[in-house]
């Protein structure tokens, strides 16, 4: 007995009804609801006791097309909550490539490792990193950020030191990751530094300077300074030339947080302020965000291989690598992060980056970042809607606002039936203090028209509170 079909034909057709319900659902993406709640027959239906018996491809291909439906809502154009990317269908074709290989690319001497090394000297170029950066394709910002503290704290404390001491400096934008892995890491989440912005949202380089200088003169250790390109919140950049130049002259890590906002950097609109990511030690960034590569695949690149390699090369004698043979190979993904095994990530971005190529992905993003800027003018235009912060990049937030009830609970309220009604999806946030209807464009299918549609439904729904 194996896992193998026992009728290969009928399995191959249902191979390719599975495939061919996939690119339906692609096809059909700008129709229909953005987000439709798993209904509470379909919960109750998929709440199963361990499976005994097994089922035929046939009945496992309908069982996952009925889940097609029930997603977040990010492949459709007025997907706008959060930072999500919004695939594409090409993501199929080395969807199959990877599962028909099946390989495990922690390490050893074949395709992937050859692959993985190419997509990281692709990102080093794209944000003009140098090409000779180590780096390693992980699953996300959130794990690239542990893996480059790490190496910054290994860095840190080589020639002896307490951890206890170290302290890192960041914004108060920064997204909660830093804070996630400076926990993980060990520091305590009360050693990363928030410094006060400025009205843009931007680090106060002044400010972080001040920080750091009273640290040292408390005896502390300060060690890192994690720049943002790109704030979750509204997109801010911050002047990372500023703080490189910081970074350079007090003798500290720079860590650049770029998850949506490097991807800017192949474009034309945003990249003179983005210089300052060739200047990084270590930046992070994400392909299944503004570079439409589906979930899940992001980066991590480090300026210093030697130091990458040394925060995580210790293969014990079971992993030992050898000169020839399947166990060779100078480049075991082991050596660079946490992870042994793991898959062949590093294929969907190769062929994603190689299918599109950079000028059409720099085009989308440049549009999203206009289509940002549309989407304010929108609201300036309308005396219902407010501004509540710049459009630095890609993201807008605003409020409606109306002269009775509480303006926080309307605009809750809107952002919640744009939801339900399947119109639209926006996340929220808060800007000072007051609620936001926070507006993330990093879609390639948005179009301008998608924008008026979902002001229009702001506005109507606002109004039918307002009463
Ligand atoms: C999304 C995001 C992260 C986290 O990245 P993941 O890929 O979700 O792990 C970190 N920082 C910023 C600015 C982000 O937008």
């Amino acid at each position: 007995m194996t896992l193998d079909p026992k009728d290969p034909e009928a399995f191959r057709r249902a191979a390719h009804a599975m495939l061919d319900a996939a690119l339906d659902k692609l096809e059909n993406a700008r129709e229909g609801r953005v987000w439709t709640p798993v209904p509470e027959s379909e919960k109750t239906r998929l709440d199963m006791p361990l499976p005994q018996g097994g089922m035929s491809g046939e009945d496992i291909r309908s069982e996952l097309a009925a889940l097609l439906s029930y997603g977040v809502g990010n492949t459709h154009p007025r997907f706008f909550g959060w930072v999500h990317g919004a695939g594409a269908p090409s993501g199929l074709l080395a969807d199959m490539a990877m599962g028909a290989m099946n390989v495990n690319a922690g390490g050893r001497n074949h395709v992937a490792p050859i692959i993985e090394q190419q997509v990281i000297k692709w990102a080093a170029e794209m944000t003009g990193m140098p090409k000779t950066s180590s780096g390693l394709v992980v699953s996300g910002t959130s794990m690239a950020t542990i893996i480059a503290l790490k190496t910054a704290r290994d860095q840190a404390l080589k020639n002896g030191g307490d951890i206890k001491t170290l302290r890192g400096y960041t914004s108060e934008q920064t997204h909660s990751c830093v804070e996630r892995a400076f926990d993980l890491l060990g520091f305590g989440k009360e050693s990363l530094r928030k410094v006060p912005c400025n009205d843009a949202f931007e680090i106060d380089a002044e400010a972080l300077r001040r920080a750091v200088h009273a640290d040292r003169v408390a005896g502390l250790a300060p060690f890192v300074i994690i720049g943002t390109a790109g704030a979750v919140n509204m997109g801010a950049i911050d002047d990372l030339e500023a703080l490189a130049d910081l970074a350079q002259t007090d003798r500290l890590w720079f860590h650049i947080d770029g998850a949506f906002g490097a991807a800017a950097n192949i474009g034309t609109l945003a990249c003179e302020r983005l210089t300052g990511l060739s200047r990084a030690d270590s930046l992070a960034f994400d392909f299944h965000k503004w570079l439409q590569v589906n979930y899940d695949a992001g980066i991590v690149l480090i300026r210093d291989k030697a130091a990458h390699r040394a925060a995580f090369a210790q293969r014990p004698d079971y992993l030992r690598g050898s000169e020839q043979g399947l166990a060779g190979g100078d480049f075991w993904a082991v050596d660079y992060g946490p992870e042994l095994s793991r898959s062949f990530r590093a294929l969907k971005v190769w062929a994603h980056l190689r299918q599109h190529g950079i000028s059409k992905l720099a085009e989308i993003i440049d549009r999203n970042i206009e289509q940002a800027k549309y989407l304010e003018s929108l609201v300036k235009r309308s005396d219902k809607l407010e501004m509540l912060a710049p459009v630095p990049l890609n993201i807008c937030c605003f409020r409606y606002i109306s002269d009775g009830g509480d303006l926080d609970d309307i605009n809750q309220e809107i952002v919640i039936q744009l939801q339900e009604e399947g119109v639209a999806v926006t996340s929220s946030t808060r800007i000072n203090g007051q609620f936001a209807i926070r507006v993330n464009i990093t879609n390639h299918r948005t179009l301008m028209s998608d924008l008026e549609v979902f002001i229009e439904a702001v506005e109507r729904i606002g109004g039918s509170h307002n009463r």
